[in-house]
């Protein structure tokens, strides 16, 4: 990204003159678009005589276009100087809110909204030159407790975002822990707020056209493209733009800005709500905005050094032909049949499975995973359902989430195409209501649906009754106490209820978070506070 123009980015008085002697007069604009008009006219009339193109009206037609698009650039930055003045001028900023933070993915069914947290304090600082911003929130679970997932916390959650052009990391304590992963959306949030859309649309040439509410600038940073309105008081009123998700495809991220006020010599929305996926991840009441704050954020070593882990398996034969695929933070389990294999959950992202499904290949040449068994449809355990699909393996889910995968997956995917983008494939599903048996020779497994789930209600449990194995996901973890809470005890004591009910002969647990364990630590965490 090259520097910001003295046009975006400098002292107002100075600035808004410069722009203004050099924008054309109105007439002058009038002129070049009745031009512009008569040439695409040229053009269309040879096309619609029947007349073959020629070198020139190809040229006619081209010059036409790169008009058209200067135009628009010229429009873009008119308006885009409009709501700079209106809404001031700023090099950085700094505001604090109260609101709330949703779970994108972690709904409790497919149908509902992402689950809502509370915001109890929150300050953000960005610096739109240095392109770094410094997110402090603290969040607390509604109580009484709320439906859906997320991982439950005892207490208070503090976070510290940052990011420095480039480069991402959290604050924990006095500890740098780099967010290689986070880089990218953090980078680009920076310019999905009022002020930094102004300062990225005036960078990268934006374009403008007439649109509902006001005008809408567009441009393109990178792979994403971003549309903002500005409406007609000259104040940035929404902000638009797709990022990747496994689950979702090219995933809308919108932004409203609304209930402007004077905050300090600026304005600035004292309402702001970001929605991922159609529902809301954020939402915010601004108390205070502190304009041209300094924010100095030297880079740790660890963020520069920092790059993505690679995607880690490791195997542990937990029964004959049972497999434990760990090594990152989400399990799955592979179970051989005579003929085929079943692999349990297909986690994260197409990366992970891919690299999951390598070594199912190494432990059982020469099968095919004939089927995948998703436990519930939060996003960190199905973003890799999809792949499973590619692979040609049927798909066991609950019945609520067939027509919900389905439906998302229809999703355009040009910003990541996965492999069943690239080569399209209708999904064959088994769904189930309470119970399903998958046996084949001397093996079987059955899949239970559990009653009285507060975290997912489709959510699955998978029991091996030879092994005596129990496959769950989120409901229980070892080592205990990597999850806490009233809530997470509440879903311990659940399955626990559900394993009595059903009543199944467990020996071992084995989670889709941490490590296999015997069935006597759930008692314990069922039991004790
Ligand atoms: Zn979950």
């Amino acid at each position: 990204m090259v520097a910001i123009p003295c046009a975006a980015l400098a002292s107002p008085p100075k600035c808004w003159a410069r722009s203004e002697t050099r924008a054309q007069p109105t007439q002058a604009i009038a002129q070049s678009v009745l031009n512009l008009r008569g040439v695409h006219m040229q053009a269309r009339d040879i096309v619609a005589r029947g007349g073959v193109m020629t070198k020139n009206s190809r040229s006619l037609l081209i010059a036409a276009s790169v008009m058209s698009l200067s135009l628009a650039a010229q429009d873009a930055k008119t308006v885009l100087q409009s709501a700079a003045k209106a809404m001031g001028d700023v090099k950085s900023i700094q505001y604090s809110a109260t609101g709330h933070l949703y779970a994108l993915g972690q709904a409790f069914s497919p149908t509902s909204a992402w689950p809502q947290n509370n915001i109890t304090s929150y300050t953000r600082t960005i610096d739109y030159g240095s392109r770094s911003s410094k997110e402090e929130l603290t969040q607390v679970e509604p109580s009484p407790p709320r439906l859906g997932g997320a991982a439950p916390f005892a207490g208070e959650q503090k976070q510290i975002n940052l990011v420095s052009g480039q480069y991402a990391w959290n604050q924990v304590g006095n500890a740098s822990q780099p967010a290689v992963a986070a880089a990218e959306e953090r980078q680009l949030q920076i310019w999905l707020t009022p002020h930094g859309f102004l300062h990225a649309a005036m960078e990268n040439n934006a374009s403008s056209k007439k649109g509902g509410g006001g005008t809408i600038v567009s441009f393109t940073v990178g792979k994403f493209r971003i549309n903002g309105t500005i409406d007609r008081q000259n104040l940035v009123s929404r902000t638009q733009t797709w990022i990747p998700n496994p689950v979702l495809g090219d995933m809308l991220v919108e932004t409203t800005y609304s209930d402007y006020k004077d905050f300090n010599g600026v304005k600035f929305p004292a309402t702001i709500v970001q929605k991922q996926g159609s529902y809301p991840v954020l939402d915010l009441t601004v108390t205070s905005v502190q304009p041209n704050v300094r924010l100095d954020l030297p880079l740790p070593d660890a963020a520069k050094t920092a790059a993505l882990p690679p995607v880690k398996v490791t195997t542990q034969e937990i029964a004959d032909g049972v497999w434990f695929l760990a090594g990152g933070s989400h399990n799955s389990v592979l179970v051989e049949y005579p003929t085929y294999l079943a692999m349990i959950e297909a986690p994260l992202d197409e990366a992970r499975s891919l690299a999951v499904i390598s070594e199912a290949r190494k432990l059982a040449p020469n099968k095919p995973i004939k089927y995948l068994i998703n436990t519930h449809h939060h996003f960190d355990h199905s973003g890799g359902v999809r792949t499973y699909v590619a692979e040609g393996a049927t798909i066991i889910t609950n019945e609520i989430n067939q027509r919900y995968y389905e439906q998302v997956w229809k999703s355009p995917r040009t910003l990541e195409p996965d492999r069943l983008a690239q080569s399209p494939k209708k999904p064959a599903f088994i769904t189930i209501k309470d119970k399903y048996s998958l046996a084949d020779g001397e093996r079987s497994l059955e899949i239970y649906h559990l009653e009285g789930d507060t975290h997912n209600s489709g959510i699955m449990m998978v029991y091996m009754p030879k092994e005596k194995i129990l496959v769950e996901a989120d409901d229980f973890s070892w080592p205990a106490g990597t999850r806490a809470g009233p809530r997470y005890r509440a879903n311990n004591v659940n399955l626990y209820r559900n394993i009595q009910q059903l009543k199944l002969d467990v020996r071992t647990i084995a989670p889709l978070h941490g490590e296999p364990v015997s069935l006597s630590e759930l008692q314990k965490a069922t039991t004790t506070s």
